[in-house]
C-alpha cells in the first residue's frame, strides 16, 4: 500500500465529502471536497514542473488555508515541503534557501522583490507567490490544472518535509522527516487524544512550526474533523469562538493572552473536550488559573521538529491525572530515557539527558552527517539536547536544555529550578536563569525577570529571598528586572540573546 501521508490523511476524509472541513474566522467554508480539489490542482501544478524525486518546495507565506492546501499538493506529488518562518528576512533566508537548495520557492508577493533573486541565485528555478486573500501566481496557474491527481506513490522511509528548528539554541538545523514518523506520529496522538469526527479544532497556530503543521493540521484530518480556521491569533476573536469548538492547541502565551480576555469563562468552554499546551513550558500559574476561570484542566505535551511529540499528559482520567509542570508520559511506541553525562541511567527522580527513539524520530539533519552522527548514541537514540527526569509514577519534567545548564564553581545549577522559586515570589509575572563567564566560579547565574502588572518587584530584595531558600550555589549574582521576556514566534524565551545581552557582566 501506499506509505504517502497523505493517502492517509485522504483516507480519514468522511464520506460526505460536502461537509465543511474548513470554516475561517472570517466566515469562508471549505468541503473536503474543495480540500481534495485544490491539493489535485496545486500537485498537478507541481508535476507540470518535471522536478526531480525529492525535490524540495521552499514556502514562505502568510498563514493561510491555501498555504495549508499546498503543503498538502506537496506531499500528495511526492515532493518535499520545506516551511518557514515568516518573520525571517534578507540574510535569515539567503542562508535557508542556499543551504535546502530547493527546487520551487513560494513567496508572499510582498517578498517577492527580494526573495525571488535570493532564490534565483541559489538554482532555484521556479518561483510562485501566494498571498493570504486567495491571491498570487501559484494559484493563478493551479486554477489551470486539472483537480483528479492520483496520489504519487511513497515508500515509509521517503522525505516528507524538511522543518528547521526554532533556533532558540544556535542556528536552525533542517529536521528530515519522513512520511512514517509523520503518520506514526499523528495516529498514535489521534488515539491518545481521543479525536473523533465531530471534533471542531480552533486552529490559531502558524503553520511554518512543528505544532500548527503537523500536530493541529494532522490531528484535525485525520479524524476528520472540522477546523476554526484563524490566519493571526487574536486572543478576543478566539475566545468568542470557543463556544462552538471541542479542541484548542495553543503555546503558553497564548493560554497567557486568552485569560486576559473577560469573555473566557466556563460557559464559554462548556463544550470544550481538551485545552492541549507545548512547545514551551507552561507555568504553573497559566496551569492553576486556566483550570479556576474555565473548569478545564490544560493537557500539557512534548516533542520537538525533530521527533513530532515524545509525551503527553493522560487525556482519559483512566490514564491519570494531568500533572502541571510535568509533559506527562512516552507515548505509545516512543522510547525515552533519561541519562547521565557517562550514560548511565537516572534513577527515578534524578535529573539527566532526555534520550529517545520510536518511529516518529527523525532521519537526520539536512546536510549536516556530522552533527547527524553526533546527536546519535551508539545504539540509535536521539540526544534531544533537554535535560529532565521521571517521578515515582512515570511522569516526565523537563527541567531545561543542556545547553542553558550551569556549571558555577563546578556545581550544576538547572535554571529551571530557580526560575520556579522566583516565579513563586510575590509581585513576579515569570523569570529567566542564564549562565555568564565568571573569573572565579567559571559561571554564575544572572535572572532576568518581570513583574505582574501593577508590582513593584526590585531585584536586590529577589535576591535576598532566594538566599533563604536555596544554596549557595544558586543564587544568581545578578537580577534584573525587565518590561518583557524576549520569545521567538514559538513563544520560546530567547536565552541564547540574554546571555549575549550579561556576558561581559562579571569580565
Ligand atoms: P533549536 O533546536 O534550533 O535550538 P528549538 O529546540 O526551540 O530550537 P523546536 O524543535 O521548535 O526548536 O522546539 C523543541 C524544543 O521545545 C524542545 O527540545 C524543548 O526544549 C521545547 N519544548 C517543547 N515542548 C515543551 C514543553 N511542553 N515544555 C518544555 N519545553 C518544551
Ligand atoms: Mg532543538
Amino acid at each position: 500500500s501506499n506509505a504517502n501521508l497523505f493517502a492517509v490523511l485522504r483516507a480519514a476524509f468522511p464520506s460526505d465529502l460536502d461537509a465543511i472541513a474548513i470554516e475561517t474566522d472570517d466566515g469562508l467554508c471549505y468541503s473536503w471536497r474543495d480540500l481534495d480539489r485544490a491539493s489535485a490542482m496545486i500537485a498537478n501544478l507541481l508535476e507540470a514542473l518535471d522536478l526531480e524525486p525529492g525535490a524540495r518546495i521552499a514556502v514562505q507565506v502568510e498563514k493561510s488555508v491555501e498555504a495549508m492546501m499546498l503543503y498538502l499538493a506537496t506531499l500528495r506529488a511526492g515532493y518535499v515541503f520545506l516551511p518557514l518562518n515568516t518573520a525571517y528576512r534578507g540574510a535569515e533566508i539567503e542562508y535557508f534557501i542556499g543551504n535546502a537548495e530547493p527546487a520551487v520557492v513560494v513567496c508572499s508577493s510582498a517578498n517577492a522583490s527580494w526573495v525571488g533573486p535570493i532564490a534565483t541565485a541559489a538554482g532555484t528555478r521556479h518561483v510562485f507567490t501566494l498571498d493570504d486573500d486567495r491571491s498570487g501566481t501559484l494559484l493563478e496557474v493551479a486554477a489551470q490544472c486539472s483537480d483528479r491527481h492520483a496520489i504519487a506513490p511513497k515508500q515509509e522511509d521517503d522525505l516528507a518535509a524538511i522543518l528547521y528548528t526554532s533556533g532558540t539554541t544556535g542556528r536552525s538545523k533542517g529536521a528530515m522527516l519522513t512520511h512514517r514518523n509523520l503518520s506514526s506520529n499523528a495516529e498514535v496522538l489521534k488515539d491518545y487524544w481521543g479525536w473523533r469526527g465531530d471534533d471542531v479544532l480552533i486552529h490559531a497556530l502558524p503553520i511554518f512550526h512543528v505544532h500548527g503543521l503537523f500536530v493541529a493540521i494532522h490531528g484535525a484530518l485525520i479524524s476528520g474533523s472540522r477546523m476554526i480556521w484563524f490566519n493571526r491569533f487574536d486572543a478576543a476573536r478566539v475566545v468568542a469562538r470557543l463556544p462552538e469548538a471541542t479542541v484548542f492547541m495553543g503555546v503558553p502565551t497564548l493560554y497567557v493572552r486568552m485569560l486576559a480576555e473577560r469573555g473566557l469563562t466556563k460557559k464559554a468552554c462548556s463544550r470544550m473536550r481538551v485545552f492541549i499546551s507545548g512547545s514551551a513550558p507552561l507555568l504553573i500559574d497559566t496551569f492553576d488559573a486556566w483550570r479556576e476561570r474555565t473548569g478545564h484542566t490544560i493537557l500539557e505535551r512534548y516533542g520537538m521538529s525533530e521527533t513530532a511529540m515524545l509525551t503527553s499528559n493522560p487525556y482519559s482520567p483512566v490514564q491519570g491525572e494531568r500533572r502541571g509542570g510535568t509533559v506527562g508520559f512516552p507515548l505509545p511506541g516512543v522510547q525515552l530515557r533519561v541519562r547521565d553525562d557517562a550514560g548511565a541511567p537516572c534513577p527515578t527522580g534524578e535529573i539527566g539527558h532526555i534520550e529517545v527513539d520510536g518511529p516518529n524520530v527523525f532521519a537526520g539533519y539536512w546536510r549536516m552527517p556530522e552533527k547527524t552522527r553526533e546527536e546519535f548514541t551508539a545504539d540509535g537514540y536521539f540526544k534531544t539536547g533537554d535535560v529532565g527526569k521521571f517521578d515515582e509514577l512515570g511522569y516526565v519534567t523537563i527541567v531545561g536544555r543542556s545547553k542553558d545548564l550551569i556549571i558555577s564553581g563546578g556545581y550544576n545549577v538547572y535554571p529551571a529550578e530557580i526560575e520556579g522559586f522566583i516565579n513563586e515570589l510575590a509581585g513576579v509575572a515569570e523569570s529567566a536563569i542564564v549562565g555568564v563567564p565568571h573569573a572565579d566560579f567559571g559561571e554564575v547565574g544572572v535572572a532576568i525577570v518581570t513583574a505582574r502588572a501593577g508590582a513593584a518587584i526590585d531585584g536586590e530584595a529577589i535576591i535576598a529571598e532566594l538566599k533563604q531558600k536555596l544554596a549557595n550555589f544558586k543564587i544568581p549574582k545578578r537580577c534584573f528586572v525587565v518590561d518583557e521576556l524576549p520569545r521567538n514566534a514559538m513563544g520560546k524565551v530567547q536565552k541564547a540573546l540574554l546571555r549575549e545581552q550579561h556576558k561581559a557582566l562579571f569580565k
